[in-house]
């Protein structure tokens, strides 16, 4: 039998997986995803980029402070400034961790950094030591690793393993190694970094060519202890390593691959819908593990084979990631002690008013919809529990769209605005969705423009819920939104405003602080 050895899972889809290209979410969504990846069994999450704003500082603080099973880093540059930002976020945590980073490649050293390899040591060494008087752990990453070269990166890492690093990151920062070759790089470190026993090794992937899960298993094969990675393999660009496929690939082919995670698998199909939902990136339906047809067998022949024996044609089975199919549950007559017991159940801590408040909405819904089911409940649950009612944003009073195959499409909104007026005001369109966002836009005082709309419903049925996915350029930043209702148009209406409210509030938060911009541009990083 396989001795299994451990391997340590470090999320970072708050950090790396937020840097996708119009993802922007809240506190409260951050922290609900932080709480879902503890359920899950990550062993550390990073939180976030302290120093990058305050929306970000208060959030990393925020699930330092609630998370207490799973560790919590967070990230810094090279600057003092930086850890400390790092260390007041994150002091509240059991066990604080800080990720600092700095570029060795020949190509960053000389164009990004303005640096000699000399002076790039010497700055890795000095944040190292600042790091670790105050933090209990310090990973350090060498930034575009895997364009490095192998002998100053040994040098590096011996110096900065004694200046106090406890973990040894070397991602694949622009996704262009090869297994064969990333593997070797962390041979070479085994074999030529002295000290090299005294760190965890980590990899860190980007998936542009398509590699960063089977070059993360290259690593391990040759000594990395961590992977790093994200749920549905977000992340800058083509996104990062996916973590749920390498949590199965290690389980499907543990005859291969003799490696054990902390991972509990049945807790990744709802990891993966909660990120999906909230950072508003859909997952492709052939997306290995999570996408929609993942299991779907659509072959005469194979849906035959599976009949008479599912492993003819399913290697992996849908209850191992956690997928039920759609399970009805509660209807128009279940009591409050059912709801509270099935909120309870999926694993969700609402304060007694949210808890009021969603059992107001779900008695809603069984007017007008016969069966509520799981996906619904979730969606309701995963709203009232991201919301930041508390703040000044855009609120939907009123609205009314009429059109019909021989009139002009025509919308009427009544919205009030974060400075508490209400306003009107009427558009036409050529259909319903464009008289409405017309209207809206007509209605905002900031500068839009709609990148992408798409609208899907949730689970099945023609009394479906509806989902909308808006993309907004908000003052020319990318925002996304998304909302749900029972009906499309009004499903729509709520994706709008959640787009815009994210850049209003993300502006009231940020405010005395570096702007959202500013924000964007320094967060592209390692
Ligand atoms: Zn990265």
């Amino acid at each position: 039998m396989n001795i299994l050895s451990k391997i340590q899972i470090f999320d970072t889809t708050l950090r790396d997986g937020e840097q996708s290209p119009g993802v922007n979410l809240n506190k409260l969504e951050k922290l609900e995803i932080a709480k879902q990846l503890e359920r899950f069994g990550v062993d550390r999450m990073e939180a976030g980029f302290p120093a990058s704003s305050k929306g970000d500082f208060e959030a990393v603080k925020m699930i330092a402070d609630t998370i207490k099973g799973t560790s919590v880093t967070g990230l810094a540059r090279s600057v003092k400034s930086d850890i400390d930002a790092a260390w007041e976020a994150l002091k509240g945590a059991d066990e604080p961790c800080l990720h600092v980073f700095l570029a060795t490649s020949p190509i960053h050293m000389t164009y990004k950094l303005k640096k000699s390899p000399d002076e790039v040591i010497d700055l890795a060494v000095n944040m190292v030591r600042y790091a670790s008087e105050k933090f209990s752990q310090v990973q350090w990453s060498a930034e575009d690793a895997s364009r490095s070269d192998l002998a100053f990166l040994a040098q590096i890492i011996e110096r900065v393993i004694d200046a106090g690093a406890t973990v040894i990151n070397l991602p694949d920062t622009v996704g262009y190694a090869t297994p064969d070759e990333y593997g070797k790089m962390f041979k070479y470190m085994k074999e030529n970094v002295p000290n090299i026993d005294r760190a965890i090794l980590s990899c860190h992937c980007h998936n542009d060519l398509g590699l960063a899960v089977a070059n993360s298993i290259s690593a391990v094969e040759n000594g990395v202890k961590q992977i790093e990675g994200t749920i549905n393999g977000i992340g800058e660009r083509a996104g990062n390593a996916s973590l749920e496929e390498l949590a199965v690939a290690f389980q499907i082919r543990s005859d291969r691959y003799p490696y054990e995670t902390n991972l509990k698998l049945s807790e990744i199909k709802r990891t993966s819908d909660l990120v999906s939902k909230l950072t508003g990136m859909q997952i492709q339906a052939n997306k290995a593990i999570v996408g929609k047809n993942a299991f779907a067998h659509e072959s005469g022949i194979h849906q035959d084979g599976v009949l008479k024996h599912a492993e003819t044609y399913e290697i992996i089975t849908p209850e191992l990631i956690g997928l039920s199919s759609n399970v009805l549950f509660l209807g128009k007559h279940s009591g409050r002690h059912a709801f509270n017991d099935k909120v309870k159940e999926m694993g969700y801590e609402l304060t007694d008013e949210k808890l009021k408040e969603a059992f107001e909405q779900f008695k809603l819904l069984t007017d007008r919809k016969k069966e509520v089911t799981d996906d619904d409940l979730f969606t309701i649950l995963t709203e009232i529990q991201t919301d930041s009612s508390s703040v000044d944003k855009y609120e939907l009073e009123m609205f009314q769209v009429q059109y019909g195959s021989n009139n002009i499409p025509t919308a009427t909104v009544v919205l009030k605005t974060p400075e508490h007026t209400i306003i009107q005001e009427a558009c036409t369109g050529s259909g319903s969705v464009e008289a409405l966002y017309a209207t809206l836009d007509k209605l905002i005082s900031e500068e839009l423009e709609v990148v992408d709309y798409q609208i899907s419903s949730v689970g099945g049925g023609k009394d479906a819920l509806a989902q909308s996915n808006v993309q907004l350029l908000v003052n020319g930043e990318q925002m996304n939104g998304r909302g749900s209702a029972q009906d499309v148009i009004e499903a729509s209406a709520n994706a709008f405003l959640n787009a815009v409210n994210r850049y209003v509030i993300q502006k009231q938060t940020n405010i005395n602080n570096n702007s959202a911009i500013t924000k964007r541009r320094i967060k592209r990083t390692e």
